[in-house]
């Protein structure tokens, strides 16, 4: 049941869904948005949701970069936002490796169940959109809906069909254009899928 209360949140990836995909990343100064990303979180603001980032970054356990080095990319990528007028309610990361099998990495949901709680929000209820089966995976496992976007390895991933997503979209921006439609065709109490 959807809760009047606690206001929707949209999920995202980092990489490839909101920023170029430059592996490990650890340099600020590489920041650079995927065209229309952060015109479509404003978007996703206006509708009155909330945002979360969640990613993972295991170049920290592989010794690529430091957790300061992933702090400042955070801060600046932050900064980035903020000049476009966005502010995210939170970033998440998980800086283990595969085998490490904790449960912050995606598909685990210990990151999107810190944030639920951090920000009270249900996690059923949002949105989850990334370009990996890991991100599709992740909103299965919490009920959620799992939007595949056709940016970064999105295209690859829909090729190779492991797991369905709800939706597919080619960006950020028809993403907040489905979402939008989404929540006009569902202010009821049902879910939107
Ligand atoms: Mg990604
Ligand atoms: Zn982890």
């Amino acid at each position: 049941m959807r809760s009047k209360l606690s206001r929707r949140f949209v999920v995202l990836d980092r990489d490839g869904t909101l920023i170029i995909d430059k592996d490990y990343l650890s340099n600020p100064k590489e920041v650079e948005f995927i065209p229309g990303a952060a015109a479509a979180l404003r978007r996703f603001q206006e509708m009155g949701l909330g945002i979360v980032v969640i990613t993972n970054q295991s170049g920290i356990a592989r010794g690529f970069f430091s957790l300061e080095q992933l702090q400042r990319v955070h801060e600046h990528l932050n900064s980035l936002l903020n000049q476009e007028g966005v502010k995210l309610d939170g970033m998440y990361f998980c800086p283990h490796l595969p085998k490490d099998d904790c449960n912050c990495r995606k598909p685990g949901t210990g990151l999107i169940r810190q944030a639920a709680q951090d920000l009270g929000f249900n996690p059923e209820e949002a949105f989850i959109l990334g370009d990996k089966n890991s991100d599709i995976e992740l909103g299965k496992r919490i009920g959620a809906v799992a939007i595949l976007l056709r940016t970064g390895y999105g295209e690859k991933t829909e090729q190779e069909k492991r797991i369905a997503p709800d939706y597919v979209c080619d960006n950020l921006e028809q993403a907040a254009d489905l979402i939008f439609s989404l929540l006009n065709k569902t202010s009821s109490t049902h879910k939107a899928h």
